[in-house]
C-alpha cells in the first residue's frame, strides 16, 4: 500500500523517530505547529482512529498510554493531544494518527 506512515513506520522514509515499541511508532512532525509536535501512529495501518478503536481498543489504548508517557518523560504538565478525522476536521494523511503538541498556549475552542 502506498502510505506514507506505513513507509515511515517500515523505515523507507526517514523520520525523527521519538519512540517506537512492536505497536506504535513515535516521531517528531516534518512541520511542527508547536515546539514539542509529535505523532504518536500504530505501526499496522489504520485509516483513522476510530478504526483503530473499533478493531483494537487495547491498540487505542496503547496510543494514547505512549502520547502520556511521552509527555511525561519529556516534563510536559500542559499538552494536547489531537485527532484529526476526515477531511474537514483536517486530516491530511490517512493512516492513523494522534497529534501531541505542547510548549506554547493553545486557544479553545479550535480554529
Ligand atoms: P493530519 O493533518 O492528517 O491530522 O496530520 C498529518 C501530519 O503529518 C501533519 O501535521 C503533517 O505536518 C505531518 N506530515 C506530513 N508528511 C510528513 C512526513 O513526511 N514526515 C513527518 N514527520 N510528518 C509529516
Ligand atoms: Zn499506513
Amino acid at each position: 500500500m502506498d502510505c506514507l506512515f506505513c513507509k515511515i513506520v517500515n523505515g523507507t522514509i526517514p523520520a525523527n523517530i521519538v519512540k517506537k515499541n512492536e505497536l506504535f511508532t513515535a516521531f517528531n512532525d516534518i512541520t511542527p505547529q508547536a515546539p514539542t509536535h509529535i505523532l504518536i501512529i500504530p505501526n499496522k495501518h489504520f485509516t483513522n482512529m476510530a478504526e483503530v478503536a473499533n478493531s483494537d481498543p487495547a491498540l487505542a489504548g496503547e496510543i494514547f498510554r505512549a502520547a502520556g508517557e511521552i509527555a511525561s518523560e519529556n516534563g510536559l504538565e500542559s499538552y494536547r493531544m489531537n485527532v484529526n478525522t476526515g477531511a474537514a476536521a483536517g486530516q491530511s494523511v490517512f493512516h492513523a494518527h494522534l497529534h501531541l503538541l505542547a510548549g506554547r498556549s493553545f486557544a479553545w475552542p479550535p480554529g
